[in-house]
């Protein structure tokens, strides 16, 4: 029975999909040894509040393939989620960004920045996440109050009591939560009072119709209603345009990202921009 539905499931494929699939071992394979080969770094965009004063900036990890140039993570980390390796990323990510938290923690136009980590399910998942931030906190010097970690509606799915005892153990000690990508993610609102979240990060794509489609805006709208009554901050996502930021403005979101401000960008820009708050000198 089973091998009947895996001959089903191979007439699935076609000729392009079977290609598709051997690019992404090829991918794969390549992914591993990337950190050891340098070839990953890590971006950052700003985050700034409604008078564009940058507050923070989000961690965005970046792979310059060998061959294909630059990969985008919409690629390679759903890869490295499957095959594990996200672990051994996750891992570079959080040494990187701690020790860039204390670099610009030792001056003063940066002390305040606070960064902010994309964290994988399965990194959560692992028994000894807190022990392993711990550690990168120690060795790094970086203030804890300055790290705050991303996390998905998608890792609340299974052992959301396991997950909630981490985030308090992590609050406990100064580190920041946000939920990403928040409203795409199917989750029951139930939990959102339970979570120590401080942070709801409004998805993209209801930013980008906000303006063309009433509902999106609605959601928007109705997201930081949610929000702000749970006690917790807003950010707008992939904000493009300034009618999107009037609109969001309005609607008492808190914080915003997107291509309007600034994209991402190596530390070094950040730094310099910190030293003028000219976020308009990035394009
Ligand atoms: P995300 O965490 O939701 O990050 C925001 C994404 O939106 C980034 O894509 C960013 O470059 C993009 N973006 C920013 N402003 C705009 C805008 O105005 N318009 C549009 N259309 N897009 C904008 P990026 O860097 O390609 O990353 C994609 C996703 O990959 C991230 O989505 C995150 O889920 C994942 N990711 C990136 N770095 C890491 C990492 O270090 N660890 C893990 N686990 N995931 C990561
Ligand atoms: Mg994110
Ligand atoms: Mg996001
Ligand atoms: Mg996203």
């Amino acid at each position: 029975e089973a091998k009947a539905a895996g001959r089903n499931a191979l007439r699935l494929f076609s000729p392009q999909m079977q290609t598709q699939a051997a690019a992404s071992v090829a991918l794969e394979r390549d992914l591993r040894g990337a950190i050891a080969r340098n070839e990953l770094h890590l971006h950052y965009q700003p985050i700034v509040d409604a008078d564009r004063t940058m507050t923070g900036v989000e961690a965005l990890v970046r792979w310059n393939h060998p061959r294909h140039g630059p990969v985008s993570p919409a690629e390679f980390i759903p890869l490295a989620e499957k095959s594990g390796l996200i672990l051994q990323i996750g891992q570079w990510v959080m040494e990187q960004a701690c020790e860039q938290i204390r670099l610009w923690g030792a001056r003063p136009e940066s002390r305040r920045l606070t960064v902010s980590v994309n964290i994988s399910a399965r990194q959560m998942r692992q028994p000894d996440f807190v022990g392993q931030v711990i550690s990168v906190l120690s060795s790094s010097g970086a203030n804890p109050f300055r790290l705050r970690f991303e996390l998905t509606e998608s890792m609340l799915f299974s052992d959301t009591e396991d997950v909630i005892e981490k985030m308090n153990d992590l609050k406990a000690m100064g580190v920041g939560f946000s939920l990403d990508d928040f409203g795409t993610g199917y989750s029951s609102l139930s939990y959102l009072k339970r979570l120590p979240l401080d942070q709801l990060k409004i998805d993209q794509s209801f930013i980008r119709e906000a303006l063309t489609h009433t509902s999106d805006a609605t959601i928007a709208k109705a997201i930081v209603g949610l929000a702000h009554s749970l006690g917790m901050l807003v950010v707008a996502e992939g904000v493009e345009t300034e009618a999107q930021h009037t609109f969001l403005a309005q609607s008492h979101c808190d914080s915003f990202q997107g291509y309007l401000y600034a994209p991402p960008c190596s530390a070094e820009r950040i730094t310099a921009l910190l030293n003028t708050q000219g976020l308009d000198q990035v394009h």
